[in-house]
């Protein structure tokens, strides 16, 4: 069965339903539904409470570092005490576009992170165009990861792949490990116990559905992707990535 690590259920309305209502015959065993603002958090612990297989996470993502208050912050933890709720997230940093402010961003990433090490939850990570700052930040902050923390839509390739799995941290891969110009020549040094798959809907699909809305079964095309690189079977590494899953969300059931 499939696990979809990361996903936007709260952004897909009624066709998240349907998605949720199809996940038996699409071979989707759960679904992590991840919070990107604190009204969205909220959202998608009502998702993960209403249906079963569904998980939630919470937490602020970096474009909004500017405007959140400790007090948010703390609704944040007060919604992290769910039982569904299975890690603190999306949070990290966004050097994307032209507006946005790196040092609030590591401020309020660090306060994520050590609501995730207080509470005892693992964290996810949104990193774009800032591998670098992210290595430093972690690295400076390491005695906050306790519970492992994933790299979203790992986009750093060969580049810091090592420096990440030295703090203990898990790769998740996305629509986009399996886009023509990627390059997949490092998975074969990635442990085996460290690989997520994850879909990020209703984006980034991958090959062959590139551009089109995307959803958890499509986790199939990523896994294919990958165990193509490993020359390994799809079904075994799909089997390997269920229960790296399990071990990372520990709190799923
Ligand atoms: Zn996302």
């Amino acid at each position: 069965m499939i696990i979809d690590t990361h996903a936007h259920l709260t952004m897909m309305n009624d066709d998240g339903v349907r998605v949720i209502n199809n996940m038996k015959d699409d071979n989707v065993g759960a679904i992590v539904t991840i919070g990107t603002t604190l009204e969205d958090s909220r959202e998608s612990v009502e998702w993960a409470e209403k249906y079963d297989n569904i998980y939630a996470t919470v937490g602020i993502y970096p474009d909004f570092s500017l405007t959140t208050t400790d007090e948010d912050l703390e609704t944040i933890k007060d919604l992290a005490k769910s039982e569904k709720v299975v890690a603190i997230g999306e949070i990290g940093l966004n050097y994307y576009g032209d507006d946005y402010d790196k040092e609030s961003q590591k401020e309020l990433f660090v306060k994520q992170l050590k609501i995730a090490d207080e509470l005892g939850l693992p964290f996810c990570i949104h990193c774009r165009n800032a591998g670098e700052d992210m290595y430093e930040v972690l690295s400076e902050n390491k005695h906050l990861i306790n519970h492992s923390g994933l790299m979203h839509c790992y986009s750093e390739g060969a580049k810091l792949y090592k420096e990440f799995l030295d703090l203990g941290l898990y790769l998740s891969f996305s629509g986009n490990i399996t886009y023509k110009k990627t390059d997949r020549s490092y998975l074969k040094d990635v442990p085996l116990d460290k690989i997520l798959v994850e879909t990020d809907a209703p984006y980034l699909a991958p090959e062959p559905l590139r551009g089109r809305k995307n959803e958890s079964k499509n986790i199939k095309y990523i896994i294919e992707k990958i165990a193509d690189e490993l020359e390994m079977d799809a079904q075994e590494l799909e089997k390997i990535t269920e229960e790296n899953a399990k071990r990372f969300y520990f709190k799923m059931k």
